[in-house]
């Protein structure tokens, strides 16, 4: 028996797996991500930044920007790869399985900074116990920080959104010498509402394009602070969907495009 497949399918087997098909499929589909979100035709400019890891999925995040060739950066926080509070055991294997991933981080060229030895409201904290939290979380990601001045980023935006009524936690940053990075566009991908088809897309992609639009760094979250082992895994698991979709509208950008005081260590 003949099993051959008729001619007209094998001209659209050709069809379909040629390169013109797949250049045109994908310009389709940015126009309709320009459309749904109503972006200009000059793309914006964006830089991934991701809070609460070393997380169980940071690993998945890095294949994901190796893969597309971005640098972002990471808020790490210390007590996440701080080994020495564990004497044996499971908790003791996956902190050296973070710490593994935090060299990994520096080593594929990601920039990172601190987001607290733990994620403390640290504009509640008295004056020496802030100090020396700040303290604890250079000390131990000393070797890792990738920029002149250091980076920090404040959990909960806490003592940045309400510097005017709480201004130590900035005040310390400044005095200990760490440059406080914000964010222009947050993803909201902690927030278990969002975590539900392209969401977290929207969110961004609304952001950057309503309005007068917006450029600069975007806030998600390869962590959850309330687990030191998990990760966000909605985030992890959709963001290589998400990334082609957001490179229709905007260029990624390393983090010294936008800050230009800092230097690379
Ligand atoms: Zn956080």
């Amino acid at each position: 028996m003949n099993m051959a497949p008729p001619p007209f399918l094998l001209l659209l087997g050709l069809l379909l797996s040629s390169p013109l098909f797949a250049t045109q499929v994908i310009a389709d589909d940015c126009a309709a991500v320009k459309a749904k979100y109503h972006c200009p035709d000059k793309k914006h400019r964006l830089h991934l930044s991701f809070d609460d890891g070393v997380g169980s999925v940071t690993d998945k995040v890095l294949d994901i920007l190796k893969r597309e060739k971005i640098k972002a950066t990471f808020f790490v926080l210390g007590n996440k790869i701080d080994c020495s509070q564990y004497s044996s055991g499971k908790s003791l294997t996956l902190c050296q399985q973070r710490f593994k991933t935090l060299q990994r981080i520096k080593r594929e060229g990601h920039d990172i900074g601190s987001h607290g030895y733990q994620h403390l409201h640290h504009s509640e904290l008295a004056a020496n116990e802030l100090k020396q939290t700040l303290l604890k979380s250079r000390q131990i990601l000393a070797p890792y920080l990738t920029t002149e001045p250091p980076i920090f980023r404040l959990p909960y935006g806490d003592g940045w959104f309400n510097r005017k009524e709480k201004p130590l936690a900035m005040q310390t940053l400044k005095q200990l010498g760490f440059e406080h990075i914000a964010w222009e566009m947050t993803a909201y991908d902690w927030n278990e509402k969002f975590q539900q088809g392209d969401k977290i897309l929207d969110n961004v992609l609304d952001q950057m394009c309503s309005g007068r639009g917006r450029d600069g760094v975007v806030l998600f979250h390869d962590g959850v602070h309330e687990n030191e082992h998990e990760g966000r895994l909605f985030t992890a698991n959709n963001l290589a969907r998400w990334i082609p979709k957001m490179r229709c509208v905007a260029d990624f950008k390393p983090l010294l495009h936008f800050k230009k005081k800092l230097k690379k260590r």
